[in-house]
């Protein structure tokens, strides 16, 4: 049996409980024992999770406010992202299987709240919905076998990409052209592991003005998440709020056929469905 959802959201920074469709201010109402910082509630996220569920919303805690709300977490110390890791995107980019997870990064001013606006940097920017990983406790040279218990939870994610940027230079470097302002957007908050049915099963989905473009579930990962982590924490010590994009499925636009990309105006409708939706205008 999964355990009672937990969802910490970030408003202004501070960490907040969602109850009841209203936010409870982690540092205010713990009287300090958790504090206010997201990555610090993220690193003793178990304890966290023991007292959120004894918590209720009272009279006079805001409503959630979407619009409001930053991005999940707002500072990670390490931003990650994974190419290629669905069969049929591999496929569709005509690309062969990876045999090790392909890294790179995004850089923590790409990232954005679960609305608003993502201003095009050219007429080549992509969708691409991602399952995100929010390190817990996190740790170096972790076990695949214990790999879910560094991670706190999951978040909605859209790796915004400049096709034209991404593949500019000769070898590809991926990074800028994933990281202009507002082209990681995480988000509504972080939903907790273990209030998860199976956390490795999960349906994605990006509509572009209502229209489907990527349907799939991230059981068709070609690395699930806990090689992903074991793997990343191979290299790097991961830390208390540190984020994973997991890669995309097929169904992103540069491979279409014409190339499909995000002209101004249209609305990127980003959805896991046990997590939550984000909705992002793209504007000139
Ligand atoms: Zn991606």
């Amino acid at each position: 049996m999964p355990a009672p959802r937990v969802e910490l959201l970030n408003l202004d920074g501070r960490a907040q409980l969602v109850r009841e469709g209203r936010m409870i201010d982690v540092g205010a109402r713990s009287a300090g024992r958790f504090g206010s910082d997201p990555r610090a509630v993220l690193g003793d996220f178990a304890r966290f999770c023991d007292w959120a569920r004894g918590e209720q919303a009272r009279e006079g805690d805001p409503q959630v406010d979407a619009a409001a709300l930053g991005p999940a977490v707002p500072d990670p110390t390490q931003l990650f992202a994974i190419g290629l890791n669905y069969r049929a995107h591999a496929a569709e980019a005509g690309l062969p299987v990876p045999t090790e997870p392909m890294v790179f990064t995004k850089f923590a001013s790409c990232l954005l709240g679960p609305r608003g606006q993502i201003r095009l940097t050219s007429d080549t920017v992509d969708w691409e919905v991602e399952l995100v990983v929010v390190i817990g406790q996190g740790g170096a040279r972790i076990s695949e076998a214990r790999a879910l218990e560094a991670v706190a939870g999951y978040a909605v994610g859209q790796d915004i990409s400049d096709r034209r940027r991404q593949f500019g230079d000769a070898p590809p470097q991926f990074s800028l052209g994933k990281s202009a302002a507002g082209f990681g957007p995480v988000g509504p908050g972080v939903v907790s592991l273990d209030s998860l049915d199976d956390a490795l099963d999960l349906p994605l989905y990006c509509d572009i003005d209502g229209v489907r473009q990527q349907d799939s579930r991230t059981s068709d990962m070609i690395f699930a998440v806990p090689e992903l982590v074991s793997y990343l924490s191979r290299w790097c010590t991961l830390r208390p709020g540190d984020l994973i994009f997991t890669g995309t499925p097929s169904g992103v636009g540069s491979v279409q056929k014409p190339r499909r990309y995000l002209k101004a105006g249209e609305l990127i409708r980003t959805e896991i469905s046990p997590l939550g939706v984000m909705e992002h205008r793209a504007v000139e």
